[in-house]
Order: structure tokens, then C-alpha cells, then sequence
């Protein structure tokens, strides 16, 4: 029995990720496989503590890789924080932070939603009115919700808030770490975490993580065991700190990739990075309306610049349009999930991906599918938008 050799495209991926990823990382994956107790690979890890630090901005100890996708910085953030009977407040506004009170629930805490309407940031009214209600241990958010394209503000005064009701503030940022400006201690966050394949322009399968003082001493006062072993911080960090005590084996070659990934992050300059990646959203977004297409999210101050969702056009076909950007343009975005599932198509720019040559392609690819579908489409007055935005 033989097997067909795979040899996968190289796709310029603007979905909601993963995303493009650079040349040197790709070099870094290639590295041999050290064993998991190698001093050397050590000396990686502490390279990357340092790197994530600056990339999360904070100063937090516990800061590190959980080995497994984004998901799984959502699993170990709640696991850790979260016992039997303890309260949850989730601000749910999407299919990821939709999930946040499921896994709550079976870390055993009692949910509350504050439900923000499909396309809209949280309300800090109606947070406090959650938490005046009844105290909560955790109120968890998502900063970029890839599912809407929202982004979330006002997280310091958020924070505040959460702390002056003696609750921890627990924030996604799969979507939006490395793409848009977030300061874990400046805004005093006490749980962030987020993924590889997004914004840091590396492949899937490491999800950086930070906890604060906070967030430290809440685990420290447990009373219980995390329910989760595997991802369970107070064994995890031992790993990682300088007892060095193996729990699981380390991914090393994905570490390898993350070190480069962080490297580039770190020589381009983190504010550099979030600038391009506001300029290249201006772009698209411009574009993109000046072509005659819409965007979902309304407020323009509330649009993620790294994950945007536009709707699909009167007339056009959602999954042929998709299925045309792949095989003649190979380029791939995301379809619209839950409710605009066939209504809205989900556009990244991230690490990358956010590039002049990316925005242009797309625009110009999917002008052309459109028109061909007898869509109203202006793609001259597109480009021109972008263009302008690009070289201001
Ligand atoms: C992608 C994403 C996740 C899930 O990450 P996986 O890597 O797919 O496990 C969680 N939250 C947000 C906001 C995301 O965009």
C-alpha cells in the first residue's frame, strides 16, 4: 500500500486565520527536535517568556505557552480561576465567547450572560448592573470576536470596574494579540490569553498566556484541585520556571516557531506592527464601501482591525464566491458563522496578512466574481479608496 505525497498550496489565507506565515518561521520549524529537557530548549523557553512579555505588555511572571490551539488558553484561563459553585459573568457577543459559559459550566461555576446584540461591543452599564446584582469571581470577555468583527473598548475602565466589584477580568485575544494595541498591565487585565495562528503570523498549535497577581493568588486560595490536568497552571508552571519539572512534553519545534514568530514581532516593533495593521483595516475598509459593499459592524470605532466582516452582496452567491477566491485567485477567507452563516463573509488582515498586496488582491479578486454575478460593484472606485488609504 503506498500513499499519495501531500503537497499543499501555499494559499494567501485572509480568513479569520491561521494566518500567512513568513519565511523565516517556516525556517525555525525546520530546526532539529531537541529533547524536551534540553538545556538548550531552556534557553528557548526563557527566550520566549521574555518575548511574551513584551508582547502582552506586562511584567506578570506566569507567563507562558500552553501546548494547544486557542481553545485551549480559553480552557486553562477558566479552569484555573474557576471551582465548583463559584460565579461566571460572560459577555457573550459571538461564537467565541459563546462558548466561555459551556466551559465555564463545566469547570461546575453558575453562568450569567450579559448578552450583547450580534455586530456590538459590551455596555459598561450593563456589566455593573450584572455585577451589582450578584459579586462574581470572573467576568470573561473576547477583545477581537473573530465571529462578529467587533473589537472591545474600554477594557481599563472595564477592569476597574470588575475590580472595584472584587471580580477578576479574564480577556481573549486569539484574534487581536500582535494585530492591535493591548496592554495587560496598563489596563490591569488579570487573565489574557491568545493563539499562534492569528496575529503572531505563526502556525497552530501554542496559545501564549499571562496571569497577574491577582489571578495568582486566586489560584494560590483554591480549595480545590483544577479540574483540568493537563492544563493545570500550578503544575504547568513548574515546568517553565526554573524547577524544570516535566509534566507533558514541550512542543518543541512549535516553541522553535513562536521564538522566531515573536522575534519579527519584537524587530518590527510592536506599535509599528499595530500601526500597520490600523492603516491596512482603513485600507480594506475603504475599499470595500467605496466598491458598494457592506460592512456588518456599524460604529466604526467598534470594528476589530484585524478580523473584518463584510456582507454578502444582494445577488451574490456566498459559497460560490468563496470557492471562486480559492481556485482562481488562491486565496481563502472565512464564511459567516452562527447567525451569519451565508450572510457575511469574514476578512483577515492579520500578522502577514496585513499587507498593501493582500488588500489590493482582494479587493480586485473578489470585484471580479461579483461583477460576473451581476452584482452593482465599483471596483475602479475601490481600488482607488484603498490606494489613497495605503499611500497617505
Ligand atoms: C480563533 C479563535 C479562538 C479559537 O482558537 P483555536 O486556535 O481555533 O482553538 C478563540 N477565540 C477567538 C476570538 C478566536 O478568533
Amino acid at each position: 500500500m503506498s500513499y499519495l505525497e501531500i503537497d499543499p498550496p501555499s494559499r494567501v489565507l485572509m480568513g479569520p486565520g491561521p494566518s500567512i506565515v513568513p519565511p523565516r518561521v517556516y525556517r525555525a520549524l525546520m530546526m532539529p527536535t531537541v529533547g524536551h529537557m534540553d538545556p538548550t530548549y531552556f534557553k528557548t523557553m526563557d527566550a520566549v517568556q521574555g518575548m511574551l512579555r513584551e508582547v502582552f505588555i506586562t511584567k506578570n511572571e506566569l507567563t507562558l505557552l500552553i501546548s494547544g490551539t486557542g481553545m485551549s488558553g480559553m480552557e486553562t484561563a477558566l479552569a484555573n480561576l474557576l471551582e465548583c459553585g463559584e460565579e461566571l459573568i460572560v459577555c457573550n457577543g459571538g461564537v467565541f465567547s459563546g462558548r466561555m459559559p459551556e466551559i465555564g459550566r463545566r469547570c461546575g461555576a453558575t453562568v450569567r450572560e450579559v448578552k450583547i446584540p450580534w455586530g456590538r461591543a459590551a455596555q459598561i452599564e450593563e456589566i455593573e448592573k450584572a455585577l451589582k446584582e450578584k459579586p462574581a469571581k470572573v467576568v470573561a470577555l473576547v477583545h477581537g470576536e473573530t465571529s462578529t468583527g467587533v473589537m472591545q473598548g474600554n477594557l481599563a475602565v472595564i477592569a476597574k470596574l470588575c475590580h472595584a466589584h472584587g471580580a477578576l477580568l479574564l480577556v481573549d485575544t486569539v484574534a487581536s494579540l500582535g494585530g492591535t494595541d493591548f496592554q495587560t498591565d496598563a489596563w490591569d487585565i488579570d487573565v489574557v490569553y491568545s493563539g499562534s495562528q492569528k496575529c503572531l503570523g505563526v502556525p497552530p498549535g501554542v496559545a501564549p498566556i499571562t496571569f497577574g497577581k491577582r489571578a495568582e493568588e486566586a489560584i494560590a486560595k483554591r480549595k480545590s484541585k483544577v479540574q483540568s490536568w493537563y492544563f493545570d497552571m500550578t503544575l504547568v508552571r513548574d515546568y517553565w520556571n526554573e524547577k524544570r519539572v516535566y509534566h507533558h512534553t514541550g512542543p518543541v519545534n512549535m516553541t522553535n516557531a513562536m521564538h522566531e514568530g515573536l522575534r519579527l514581532i519584537v524587530e518590527e516593533g510592536l506599535s509599528a506592527r499595530v500601526a500597520r495593521h490600523a492603516k491596512m483595516a482603513r485600507a480594506f475598509h475603504a475599499g470595500a464601501e467605496a466598491m458598494g459593499m457592506k460592512l456588518f459592524v456599524q460604529n466604526p470605532a467598534e470594528r476589530c482591525p484585524t478580523l473584518t466582516t463584510v456582507l454578502v452582496p444582494d445577488g451574490a452567491d456566498d459559497v460560490l464566491t468563496r470557492k471562486t477566491l480559492l481556485e482562481q485567485h488562491n486565496l481563502e477567507i472565512g464564511g459567516g458563522l452562527g447567525d451569519l452563516k451565508g450572510k457575511a463573509w469574514r476578512v483577515g488582515l492579520m500578522g502577514e496578512g496585513a499587507r498593501p498586496n493582500n488588500v489590493l488582491l482582494f479587493l480586485s479578486a473578489i470585484a471580479g466574481i461579483l461583477k460576473k454575478q451581476g452584482c452593482k460593484i465599483d471596483s475602479g472606485a475601490g481600488i482607488d479608496a484603498a490606494g489613497a488609504v495605503i499611500n497617505s
